[in-house]
């Protein structure tokens, strides 16, 4: 009765003026055809904002950052917001916005107000908000609402994760491409079996944390270097290429051992080139020019600098190497960056892991047994599943209530 007197009077005094903006939603669930999922309000510059690498897993999101501004494309169609400020270019105006976009422990938050308000309004046959039910959606969205996303999450939840996580697994080589020969490999075996043999029991792994896997070939079959990478995208968090070593033959050669992880960027040592050299091999089994190709991978290295999923790969390779040199019977041959063609077409941290070397006697028996291969497994899958969970508290911290 009073509270009714209250807003009876709250009513009258207020009549004629603007309403009062509702209160930022604490997380607003974005629904698509492909699943949906609950995304964080963060409020911490004191306006609502969403972290980018969130939505990009359900919605047609890319970012990349250069000089102070964030390009954020939706749909092909290209957002400019000035990092800090209150403002939004699209289609050569400038949009006023009740708070900026920001970059905040390395991710980059764009303004609430951008996807509930203005996107809509720009794509109201695709995207329509419902303000009290904080929902964003994809408005035809018929039936099709698949519930494997929030199942994935479920089971993410009870392991521990809070997000929904896909992983892409590529063991290298496979089919014609038996990748390297493999001295001390039992007769009959490959690298491309080994590869495969570790990359299958790592998707067990990966799957009993409550992570999805996709694998880019699960059979013996080749794929195109540069058709790996690209598999993981939107909703993928990583790329992870599986790979077996090898030395030529020169003197002692058959004495170099152990476990290392790669990344992309210059290769910086002539080791480092001779295995870019080794693993690009596969390049000779594919359709296509090379002089094209070449062109094409000067292009994409040039590019490197700008690519912000480097330092999260650098970390990824990190982790995961500390796991695997952790049980590997070789040496710690740490981490390095590798022009690697399979790694230089990946929009998302990606490392390439080479797991030992088929020219040394005690690696290659390793890497030929059931046991050094299970080992090897669940030691990456360890590195992942903590660099997941470092990603998570990255991306959530701040935004939790
Ligand atoms: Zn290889």
């Amino acid at each position: 009765m009073r509270a009714a007197l209250l807003a009876l009077l709250l009513g009258a005094l207020t009549s004629g003026a603007e309403p009062p903006a509702p209160p930022a939603p604490t997380t607003i669930t974005v629904a698509t055809a492909r699943g949906s999922m609950a995304v964080p309000v963060a409020m911490e510059r004191g306006h609502p904002a969403l972290p980018a690498p969130l939505l990009q897993r359900l919605l047609p999101v890319a970012e990349r950052r250069l000089d102070g501004w964030a390009f954020v494309d939706f749909a092909d169609q290209p957002f400019q917001f000035l990092l800090g400020a209150p403002v939004l270019l699209y289609a050569g105006r400038l949009l006023p916005l009740v708070g900026g976009a920001y970059v905040a422990r390395d991710t980059l938050f764009v303004p609430l107000q951008w996807l509930t308000e203005y996107i809509p309004a720009m794509f109201a046959e695709g995207y329509r908000y419902d303000p009290r039910a904080a929902r964003f959606e994809e408005v035809r969205l018929g039936s099709v609402v698949t519930a494997s996303y929030e199942a994935a999450s479920e089971l993410g939840r009870r392991s521990g994760f809070r997000m929904a996580h896909l992983v892409v697994l590529d063991a290298g080589h496979g089919g014609v491409d038996n990748g390297n020969p493999g001295r001390y490999l039992p007769r009959g075996v490959q690298e491309k079996h080994v590869n495969l043999a570790i990359a299958k029991l790592l998707r067990t792994e990966l799957e009993a944390h409550g992570i999805d896997v996709l694998m880019t070939r699960s059979t013996d079959t080749l794929i195109d270097l540069r058709q790996r990478a690209p598999m993981c995208r939107n909703e993928c968090d990583l790329f992870v290429s599986i790979h077996v070593n090898s030395m030529p033959r020169r003197r002692g050669y058959e004495r170099i051992n152990g476990v290392e992880t790669y990344f992309l960027g210059d290769a910086l040592t002539e080791e480092a080139r001779r295995v870019a050299e080794m693993e690009n091999e596969a390049l000779r089994y594919e359709t296509g020019a090379a002089a094209e190709m070449d062109a094409d991978l000067a292009f994409i290295f040039k590019d490197l600098h700008t690519n912000e999923f480097l330092r999260e790969s650098a970390l990824l390779a990190d982790l995961v190497q500390s796991q695997a040199a952790g049980v590997h019977p070789g040496e710690d041959r740490g981490v390095s960056q590798n022009r690697f063609v399979v790694l230089a077409t990946a929009t998302r941290p990606a490392i390439l892991l080479e797991t030992g070397f088929a020219t040394n006697r005690r690696d290659g028996a390793y890497l030929a047994s059931t046991e050094g291969q299970r080992e090897l497994a669940k030691a990456a899958a360890a590195g992942i599943v903590e660099y997941l969970r470092q990603y998570e508290s990255k991306v959530l911290v701040g935004t939790e209530r």
